[in-house]
């Protein structure tokens, strides 16, 4: 079954960094300390604010983040914190490298999904983008969660380095007992995104190729029995353009306190809300909430901004198609 799925109205989603520290140095790694801080934040201070946002929207979802989430010596505390308050469901994205031995501290029933990443289906494809051996650690933890009876998702970022690989990891998929799949589509963020090489080589693919590639190989993973979710990017002309900072309740929270309700806006001092004296406040205008309402022929206005590369060519002045907001997904159920 084929569905777009539109923002999540009736649920919240909270992206939880509460460190931004990593292990490793993907290539394309969103994560950008200078705008995000360098704390990890302390076990009183993550409960405090879990339990800020469970008040705020009860029964959301939980998402931990990082940098690399299971560096933090607290994470299974924390997962268990955030189950007595009532969270719909919890997920931990990792590198795979599982520090700490997460494993063996929380257990199924508390933990929906282990989100693992993975850049390509071998380690030739991967290892340049993630990291020397990063493939056969990310496998390796993927078949030790699955052994302990927990549910495993993962996402591939594609990237003109990996779009040629993407449709072999259907099959890899589904030897490693993946659930879920999610394929993103890179963003121009981070440390990285100021650097022309690597923005040559790590571009947004066009929206053809996209097009051509994507469907095609979400369809070759449900046929083998798993969900998948991929953005939507390109929205015809006549397509209706939302921005969920207008309708969905996504809050990014990083270890600074910055809170963003557009990941797009993330490389900029643009938040519309922080966590400051304990309490979750409105910032100072102009932030990101000032730009969700500006309507352009193009679609996303801080797409228009931050990654203007992907943009349509024009016909007498109207675009040809419009990008759509990055939260904007296709989902495949198998
Ligand atoms: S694992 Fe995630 S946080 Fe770490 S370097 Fe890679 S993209 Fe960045
Ligand atoms: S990506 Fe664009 S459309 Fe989506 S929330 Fe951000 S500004 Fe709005």
């Amino acid at each position: 079954m084929h569905n777009t799925v539109a923002f999540t109205r009736h649920s919240a989603n909270i992206f939880f960094h509460i460190l931004t520290r990593c292990n490793l140095r993907c290539r394309h790694c969103y994560i950008n300390p200078d705008q995000h801080g360098r704390e990890t934040l302390d076990l009183d201070t993550i409960d405090r604010w879990l339990t800020l946002f469970a008040r705020r929207h009860p029964a959301a979802n939980l998402i931990f983040l990082g940098g690399e989430p299971t560096l933090h010596p607290d994470l299974a505390s924390a997962v268990k914190r955030s189950r007595q308050l009532g969270y719909a469901s919890v997920t931990i994205d990792t590198n795979g490298y599982l520090f700490h031995d997460i494993l063996d501290k929380v257990t199924p029933a508390e933990v929906d999904f282990f989100s693992f990443s993975l850049d390509g289906p071998d380690p030739s494809i991967n290892d340049p983008l993630r990291g020397e051996g990063s493939f056969e650690q990310c496998t390796r933890g993927i078949a030790a969660a699955r052994q302990r009876g927990f549910a495993v998702s993962l996402i591939y970022t594609v990237s003109r380095a990996n779009i040629d690989h993407l449709h072999r990891m259907p099959a890899l998929l589904a030897d490693l007992g993946v659930e879920r799949f999610f394929i993103q589509v890179i963003g121009i963020r981070g440390r990285w995104s100021d650097d022309a090489q690597q923005q040559a080589e790590l571009a947004q693919v066009d929206r053809e190729t996209w097009l051509d590639v994507i469907p095609r190989v979400a369809e070759t993973a449900a046929g083998e029995g798993i969900t998948v979710t991929y953005p939507k990017v390109f929205l015809d002309p006549g397509e209706p353009f939302e921005c969920a900072g207008l309708v969905a309740d996504n809050y990014f929270i990083f270890p600074n306190g910055r809170v963003y309700r557009c990941p797009l806006c993330e490389d900029y001092a643009l938040h519309s809300l922080e966590i400051k004296d304990g309490q979750l406040k409105d910032t100072a205008k102009v932030n990101e909430a000032d730009l969700f309402p500006l309507l352009i022929p193009e679609g996303c206005v801080m797409n228009r901004i931050v990654q203007p590369r992907n943009l349509p060519p024009c016909d007498n002045g109207e675009p040809s198609y419009k990008i759509a907001c990055c939260l904007l997904k296709e989902e495949l159920t198998p």
